[in-house]
């Protein structure tokens, strides 16, 4: 059994701002949020990484509905949802960020600069890896 921090909080051995839990998810807030009301999604069960989620739906209907709560809750104009893999992901446990957002918020687009292709057929080839891989 793996033991981490997400881990710690879902067995109630390390406190959190709780504002979700039943039998597939417990949502509390981020502790560095982007913006307050930044809710980490988590599943109980200890998953490291999206690809290593068994049934993803009961999961994605608390992120759905977490979603919805930030949105509804803070009367914000929307949400950022988002989940890091390996990389830049600081805790070994699978976690969903619900961000809440409203114009003029300062994120511009978002963290990561953005490239181009060098042409539609570079493009292309990178579907074609992606597809074949399905
Ligand atoms: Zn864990």
């Amino acid at each position: 059994m793996s033991t981490d921090l997400f881990c710690e909080i879902i067995a109630g051995e390390r406190p959190a701002h709780v504002v979700g839990a039943d039998e597939v998810a417990v949502s509390f807030l981020d502790t560095r949020p982007v913006f307050k009301g930044h809710v980490l999604v988590v599943p109980r069960a200890h998953v490291e990484t999206l690809t290593d989620l068994g049934d993803v739906g009961p999961f994605f209907e608390r992120v759905q509905a977490m979603a919805r709560a930030v949105e509804q809750g803070l009367e914000a104009g929307g949400t950022f949802v988002a989940m890091n893999n390996r990389i830049s992901q600081s805790v070994a446990h699978l976690h969903v960020h619900v961000v809440p957002r409203n114009k003029k918020d300062g994120l511009r687009g978002f963290f990561w600069p953005r490239t181009t292709y060098d042409s539609a057929e570079e493009a292309q080839a990178y579907a074609d890896l992606i597809a074949k891989a399905r």
